[in-house]
């Protein structure tokens, strides 16, 4: 007998994109082009501080947000990366054997998260074009479904669902299912017809949408995320949130961060500008691979390639290179869009292993 869960010996370790010194990092979905102007002065403001506990409320940084996202701040709140929130909102929505539906392949941390909490999560495999299958979330409630997350655009495969379907979504769900948006790479999403679950659904009562400032807005070190939900939800979640989740150091970086946006929004649009030029290249290598599907149109900063069970050997080949990817085998390998010269030194290592398994 040992002296913690022995459920935890099944449960899969969260595995973080691998950093090698020197080598190009495009395994963790990172903006390549450093802070934002205005973030290291204000994380050497925190150091200063830093034998003070933060403002455990975070009220100038949910005020902040109020006023972008025009949401009271009551419905607003900030975590540990949306990741900690993520955990926070299944803990203040389900009871141990409840149960979370999700697709798959989607966010790795959500099987962690689920099971951790003793609830069931419920796979939903993804669509042949990698998208998720809505009717089918929809069909796999049964009643002890307390959430479906949709995962919009969905991490790793790229591919994110329009208002049509998730309408149709929301209408057959009743009101005592919260629908939850993971929108950490809502950011990126070029695509009009892919609604921003805040101004769209973000008024009722049982839709909740989840943000992160790791990505676009380039703080994926310092750990800061918030939720939109109804007020209800939202002061269940406050009541199990870890006290002072969003340090000090994390609430001065991600206003600055929102003070520095139209900056962000250049840097998204390189991003997005060099995603459509990587799908379009890697499209035309892969048709020469054995196996390999088509590769699925990306709303987010990073591309899947549908590679099967020839994943690890192109990762393997990757890094050989030196560039890191991330693959998920045996069904493909994730990409994350770096700067141009990145982005070329991964065109050039994928032509060569294309070569040499073609
Ligand atoms: N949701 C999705 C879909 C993600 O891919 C990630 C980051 N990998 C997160 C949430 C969590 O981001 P963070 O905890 O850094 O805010």
């Amino acid at each position: 007998m040992g002296l913690t869960r022995p459920d935890l010996d099944a449960l899969p370790a969260y595995v973080p994109g691998r950093s090698i010194p020197g080598a190009i990092k495009l395994a963790s979905n990172e903006v390549p082009y450093g802070p934002l102007p205005g973030v290291v002065e204000a994380v050497t403001a925190a150091a200063e501080q830093s034998h003070r506990y933060p403002d455990m409320g975070v009220r100038a940084l949910r005020d902040d947000l109020s006023e972008r996202l025009g949401v009271p701040a009551e419905r607003i709140l900030t975590g540990c990366g949306s990741v900690g929130l993520t955990e926070h909102l299944i803990r203040a929505v389900c009871e141990p054997g409840d149960e979370v539906v999700h697709a798959w392949r989607s966010f790795e941390a959500y099987p962690i998260i689920t099971a951790a909490l003793g609830v069931t999560g419920v796979r939903v495999p993804n669509l042949a074009d990698h998208g998720h299958d809505l009717p089918a979330m929809v069909a796999a409630r049964t009643d002890r479904t307390k959430m479906i997350i949709v995962c919009n655009p969905n991490n790793p495969t790229g591919t994110a669902v329009r208002r049509p379907a998730i309408d149709q979504l929301l209408a057959a769900v009743g009101p005592d299912v919260l629908v939850v948006f993971d929108e950490a790479y809502g950011e990126f999403v070029t695509d009009e017809q892919v609604p921003d679950a805040i101004s769209t659904y973000g008024d009722r009562p049982n839709v909740a949408v989840l943000r992160t400032f790791s990505k676009a807005w380039g703080l994926a070190g310092l750990r800061a995320g918030y939720l939109v939900a109804a007020p209800e939800v939202a002061s269940a979640v406050s009541k199990v949130i870890t006290p002072f989740s969003t340090n000090l150091a994390a609430q001065l970086a991600a206003r600055a961060a929102l003070a520095a946006e139209p900056e962000m929004l250049r840097r998204v649009a390189s991003i997005t500008g060099e995603r459509e030029r990587l799908l379009t290249e890697v499209g035309k290598l892969l048709t020469g691979v054995p196996g390999a599907g088509p590769v699925p149109s990306s709303q987010a900063n990073f591309v899947w390639l549908p590679v099967g069970a020839r994943s690890a050997g192109l990762s393997t080949a990757c890094e050989a290179a030196g560039v890191i990817v991330r693959a998920f085998p045996p069904e493909g390998v994730r990409v994350t869009v770096g700067t141009p010269d990145e982005n070329d030194a991964f065109l050039a290592a994928l032509a060569r292993w294309v070569d040499s398994v073609g």
